[in-house]
């Protein structure tokens, strides 16, 4: 879906390949984060080492697969690139360590996907630049060390809190990406439009970044929508364009995607407004716990519609308002 931050074309794909920032100055937004990584690559630089190995932790489309791209390019270095779901067995992560070039940079998305046999063998890697290859089964098997070229590890994850102790702690620093703000998503776009050489107003900016998640995947997403109906339809991209193509695709004044709203409508509609635990949640929605607390939630509670609550999960008041007509009165005993 065009809200959707996870899934994508291959059309958009090349898109977001275009707009991608090169270097750490071009990154919009994430300041504090930036100015961190910034002097963990200076460092990393001034002693030609390579740099410590980084962990990126936050939702979908917030520019942790492009700041993995940056840590290499600034530094000069080249990047490989795999993911948690790609790597199934020990084996497979040990082609992939044992190809290494003195220096690259390996980036691994969705890394708590990764086989559990092929943790600890990360470990090692990481800590030592070595692993213990295995040869043969039973009580013949022997294991044979390998070195490997120094490399820095970029591992994102939606959420640190879904890996492993052991591996956490082998991330030299760890970087949690946020929400980004309307001004920082106007940029994004300012910036997208001028790449797309694109003319645009700044309220025609405003009003899709009010609309985009928190997201500049999404900011990126709707502004195409947007230059797609300015040209069939022969307009400016407007104010008055921006609200007819969005309103033509439904993306929410609020910027909700479909499980932003299939969530609240099930706690509102199905559960008196909550709380109500996670594992029902999901249940009822059918959608993965883990992508309903990693994703979904955080954007809700950002944006004051939910609240998390040791007996679980609680639709607010404006939720209420938005979804449900009135919150229930309290009952008079
Ligand atoms: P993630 O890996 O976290 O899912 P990406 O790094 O793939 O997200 O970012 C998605 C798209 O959003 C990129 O193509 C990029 O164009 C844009 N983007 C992300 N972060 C920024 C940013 N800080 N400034 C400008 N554009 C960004």
């Amino acid at each position: 879906g065009i809200l959707d931050a996870g899934s994508e074309s291959d059309a958009e794909l090349a898109f977001e390949g275009a707009l991608r920032p090169k270097s750490l100055g071009e990154f919009v937004g994430q300041t504090k984060v930036r100015g961190q990584l910034e002097l963990l690559l200076q460092a990393a630089a001034m002693q030609g080492r390579s740099a410590d190995h980084i962990l990126l932790a936050g939702p979908p489309g917030l520019g942790k697969t492009t700041l993995a791209m940056i840590v290499a390019h600034e530094n000069g270095r080249s990047l490989r690139m795999s993911s948690g779901p790609a790597i199934q067995h020990a084996g497979d992560l040990a082609a992939l360590l044992s190809s290494l070039l003195p220096g690259e940079v390996l980036f691994i998305d969705e890394i708590h996907r990764m086989a559990r046999s092929a943790e600890e063998m990360l470990y090692l890697a990481m800590e030592d630049f070595r692993i213990d290859i295995m040869v043969g089964k039973g009580a013949g098997a022997t294991s044979i060390p390998l070195e490997l070229a120094p490399f820095t590890l970029v591992g994102a994850t939606t959420r640190s809190g879904l890996l492993p102790n052991p591996l956490r702690d082998r991330f030299g620093f760890t970087a949690h990406l946020e929400f980004y703000d309307d001004a920082e998503l106007t940029e994004v776009l300012r910036r997208a439009a001028r790449l797309l050489g694109m003319p645009i107003d700044e309220a025609a900016l405003t009003e899709i970044a009010g609309r985009s998640r928190g997201t500049p995947r999404i900011a990126n997403r709707l502004l195409r929508r947007v230059r797609d109906y300015a040209l069939v339809n022969a307009k400016d991209a407007d104010l008055t364009s921006v609200r007819a193509a969005l309103d033509l695709y439904d993306v929410d004044p609020l910027g909700l995607d479909r499980l932003d709203r299939a969530v609240l409508r099930a706690i509102i509609d199905r559960f008196d407004g909550g709380p109500v635990g996670l594992n029902t949640l999901a249940v009822s929605v059918g959608e993965e716990a883990e992508t309903i607390e990693s994703v979904v939630e955080p954007f809700l509670v950002r944006i004051g519609l939910l609240s998390r609550t040791p007996r679980g999960r609680v639709a607010t008041k404006a939720a209420w308002r938005q979804f449900g007509g009135r919150a229930p009165q309290p009952t008079l005993l």
